[in-house]
């Protein structure tokens, strides 16, 4: 495939059909969004949040793009303000990878630290700040700008649509950090299957089961807030998945199917699995698989270091 330009690279992911033995026989599909040049299913957003920006005006020549970020979204949003020459700000807590933050410094991005503690709210609040010192400054936001499931909902699920052609999806499963991905692609699977089941999935230490608040090795998913995206969408249920068995199935996944998957695609392969134990027999769920286990091999993800 003859490219002009990394950009043309992304979306358009395989779609796995797992070779896994799940309760009433149900067929698991991920989508592998790793495959993306920068890494991860945030590409998409990037691109969409800032061509978005350029046409409503609020991105102009020069413009720094400032974004709070847990680094994903951080990468995507770097590559695609490169091709416009815009610099970039990431406020990024300190407790994210640091291969995703070295990415985004190779990408040309500054990084702002926040601390670990104060999440990924205190990450938002200073790039509020931020923004308010900075002329010419622009803030996407992905937790609040419609741009975000838009991206997943114009890409990712009539991808998916058309990966499985004549194939009823039954229910779809997918980790919320934004909630972008989640809400997007389930808008666009349930126009064409109206009744699939929508199933989101978070950490233990996130609050959308009613769990409290703490600290968890799971990245990218995991919310100290309802996704304000959710209002647009039923949520069947949410799956709450432990850090143990979100990584149990991280080395499943390299060592059964050769897949280098993050530590949230391992919590969607739980919840996906999960999820089966209530369908019919023979259901088809699709899952998202958004980002490599090689951005997190500093954090031991396969837990082969010596202690
Ligand atoms: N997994 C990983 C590894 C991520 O970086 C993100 C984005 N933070 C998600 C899942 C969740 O995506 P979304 O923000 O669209 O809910």
């Amino acid at each position: 495939m003859l490219v002009e330009n990394i950009y043309q690279t992304i979306g358009n992911t395989p779609l796995l059909k797992l070779d896994i033995e799940a309760p009433n026989n149900a067929k698991i599909y991920a989508k592998l969004e790793m495959f993306n040049p920068g890494g991860s299913v945030k590409d998409r957003l990037g691109v969409n949040l800032i061509e978005n920006g350029l046409k409503s005006g609020k991105i102009k020549n020069g413009t720094t793009i400032i974004e709070p970020t847990a680094g994903n979204t951080g990468i995507g949003v770097a590559l695609a303000a490169q091709q416009y020459h815009l610099p970039v700000k990431l406020v990024v807590p300190e407790k994210f990878s640091q291969e995703k933050q070295i990415l985004m410094k190779a990408l040309g991005a500054e990084i702002i630290h926040t601390p670990s503690e104060d999440g990924i709210v205190g990450a938002i609040a200073k790039a509020k700040e931020l923004a308010a010192e900075t002329d010419n400054s622009y803030v996407p936001l992905q937790f609040e700008n419609p741009a975000n499931p838009e991206a997943y909902y114009k890409t990712l699920g009539p991808e998916i649509i058309k990966d499985l052609p004549n194939q009823k999806i039954d229910a779809f499963v997918a980790g919320s950090g934004s909630g972008g991905t989640f809400v997007g692609v389930t808008q666009a699977l349930q126009d064409k299957y109206p009744d699939m089941k929508a199933i989101t999935v978070e950490p233990e230490g996130s609050i959308l089961n009613g769990g409290k608040e703490h600290s968890h090795r799971t990245e990218g998913i995991g919310v100290e807030f309802v996704p304000p995206f959710f209002k647009s969408i039923t949520v069947d249920s949410v799956k709450t998945i432990s850090d143990d068995d979100a990584f149990s199935y991280v080395r499943w996944l390299a060592d059964n199917e050769g897949v280098f998957a993050g530590s949230s695609s391992g919590a969607a392969l739980a919840a996906a699995l999960q999820v089966a134990e209530n369908l019919p027999e023979n259901s088809t769920i699709v899952t998202i698989f958004p980002d490599s286990s090689e951005r997190y091999l500093s954090k031991n993800i396969y837990g082969d270091e010596e202690k």
